[in-house]
């Protein structure tokens, strides 16, 4: 459990603070009270369409906050992402956030939450790591009417040919549950269904959650919910949503959700916190209709992707801004002391001692994040999120590392002191100065390369393998791909976070290796193709302590012990 200075768990801090009416946000934010739906008195959905374009403005420009290869325990890119843009509104700026929504198996697990962290939150933070304003239940509810009325499509006498053996989209729900990983349904006799083998993804690895945040609009969302592929005919080629024809009710079951969610920061700078795909199977970053609203009413949107940069900023260039008008102006890296020390070699639990040598060692993880970032045309911007363990020397040369390296940066202490304090201010400065600085955006690949070709690139070009092995289900699924006319998708790496290369306990900048993928598997509806290297799991399971032991809610209703 985080503490923040005079050790206030982060619940505590965000229960401390003031918030002010949601409608006072929206106004501050240029948001009309007819574009504004009330959800309680601080959270409200926004409806994009009812929003005018700001005279003489062009759409505000996208910094984007991935980070370095990270720790288990996270290295603060929400956090950052907050206390950034509390300290760009500080410094005059017109900004917004865009975020994603935590997912609930997760938070009564053990991760803790997605809404920063420290005095860089937005809130009401216990609402927003619950149920929220309900996306996810809608998300859910979609996701397992499809599988309803595919499974009492095969029960109606199955006229698509349907092989229940060969489906790809399983039930969802939003928790950790690992007894439901695999389940037979229909068992009970001829009137009870046709039994098949399925099985339960957590809500968030959907391919329903993909496709609504890479959805344009809702005419968007319809098309694409209608080119999902959830299984395969007895003849063997897929079968889409569009098939059963059910894409229309699929998206009336969505029509609110993919409206974006307005919250406040501690500090009462605007959020969009608005939908939340897996970072694995799935491209990781907040809806892009928040991202796309959010352009649309500030001069500067700072956003978040998940994982570090070989993963959520890559697919962040490479999928999310093929799709939309969101190429970032400029990328933070977010790094810190005892992330580069685990990089160096140094065990977990001696992180917070100083150690010079593995410093300098693990800064090499670093320096590939950086170099990534310019293969993107866009300049990075280091943001070393100061821990209460980092001594003055550490992080003393760190800076001196990044000036000798020609690239800027800043400490940013936005967890202890707030953006809304002076924490993030020499970050903000660099950060904005950054924006201001043209930069030249290009994808890593074109969409004509072949699937293997792409992969390839992604893998030498991003994190220094040598080359890439298919395992020969990989290949028959390549030449699947082409068959069915799927080869010009881009392609979604499902890859550990931890390590550049598909083995987690490999850290630092390692050369001469090779990736694995395993499997590849088409989400025809979000269009793009995952790759699968190592095991990926789509239904957590809880840890033997779940966080959910330390909770409660006192009689007034106010949560506890959440974080
Ligand atoms: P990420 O987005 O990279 O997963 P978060 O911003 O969610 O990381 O932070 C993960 C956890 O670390 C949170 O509990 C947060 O309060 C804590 N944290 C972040 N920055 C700091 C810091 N500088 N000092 C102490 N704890 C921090």
């Amino acid at each position: 459990e985080s503490k923040a200075p005079g050790s206030m768990s982060d619940l505590e801090i965000a229960l401390k603070a003031t918030l002010r009416p949601i409608e006072e946000i929206a106004a501050e934010a240029g948001i009309p009270p007819e574009a504004l739906e009330l959800y309680g008195r601080f959270k409200a959905k926004i409806d994009p369409a009812k929003l005018t374009p700001r005279p003489g403005k062009a759409p505000g420009k996208v910094v984007l906050v991935s980070a370095m290869s990270p720790t288990p325990a996270g290295e603060g890119k929400s956090t950052t992402t907050v206390g950034l843009a509390d300290s760009l509104a500080r410094a005059g700026h017109k900004v917004m956030i865009a975020l994603r929504e935590p997912s609930l198996g997760p938070v009564l697990g053990m991760k803790g939450g997605a809404t920063g962290g420290g005095y860089s939150q937005v809130l009401p933070m216990d609402e927003i790591n619950l149920h929220f304003t309900g996306d996810f239940h809608a998300i859910t509810a979609a996701n397992n009417a499809l599988m309803a009325l595919v499974d009492n499509h095969i029960f109606q006498g199955n006229e698509l040919g349907i092989d229940p053996r060969r489906m790809t989209f399983k039930r969802v729900m939003d928790m950790n549950d690992r007894s439901l990983r695999e389940v037979v349904i229909g068992l009970g006799g001829p009137v009870q269904g046709v039994p098949r083998q399925d099985g339960f993804d957590i809500t968030v690895a959907s391919e329903i959650m993909a496709v609504f945040c890479l959805a344009r609009n809702l005419a968007d969302l319809r098309e694409r919910l209608g080119r999902i592929t959830f299984g395969y005919r007895y003849d063997r080629s897929p079968v889409t949503v569009a098939d059963l024809g059910i894409q229309g009710a699929l998206a009336l079951l969505l029509k609110d959700a993919i409206k974006p969610n307005l919250v406040q920061t501690i500090a009462g700078t605007p959020a969009l916190v608005h939908g939340g795909p897996f970072a694995n199977i799935a491209h990781g970053c907040n809806s892009l209709i928040a991202t796309e609203t959010a352009r649309q009413l500030a001069d500067i949107v700072v956003t978040e992707a998940g994982f570090g940069a070989d993963l959520g900023a890559e697919k962040f260039m490479d999928i999310k801004a093929r799709i939309g008008d969101v190429a970032p102006s400029a990328v933070v890296v977010v790094a810190t002391i005892r992330a580069l020390k685990m990089h160096g070699g140094v065990p977990r639990e001696q992180l917070t001692e100083p150690n010079a040598e593995a410093l300098a060692a693990g800064v090499e993880n670093l320096r590939r994040h950086l170099h990534n970032v310019e293969k993107f045309g866009i300049t990075p911007v280091v943001a070393i999120n100061r821990f209460g363990s980092d001594s003055a020397a550490e992080l003393d040369w760190l800076l001196d590392w990044c000036a000798r390296e020609g690239v800027q940066a800043a400490v940013a202490d936005v967890w202890g002191r707030g953006g809304g304090g002076d924490g993030g201010d020499e970050l903000a400065a660099k950060v904005a100065a950054a924006v201001a600085s043209p930069s030249s955006f290009r994808h890593l690949y074109p969409l004509e390369l072949s699937v293997e070709g792409k992969i390839r690139t992604i893998a030498q070009e991003i994190y220094g393998a040598d080359g890439v092995e298919f395992s020969v289900p990989a290949q028959r699924r390549l030449a699947d791909i082409r068959r069915n006319g799927w080869a010009g998708l881009p392609v979604c790496m499902a890859k550990t976070q931890y390590s550049f290369t598909d083995d987690a306990t490999v850290l630092g900048a390692p050369k001469g290796f090779t990736i694995h993928v395993r499997d590849l598997i088409p989400k025809t509806g979000a269009g793009f193709i995952v790759a699968l290297t190592g095991a990926v799991m789509t239904m957590p399971g809880l840890p033997k302590e779940p966080a959910a032991m330390r909770m409660d809610v006192d009689a007034d209703g106010n949560a506890v012990g959440l974080f």
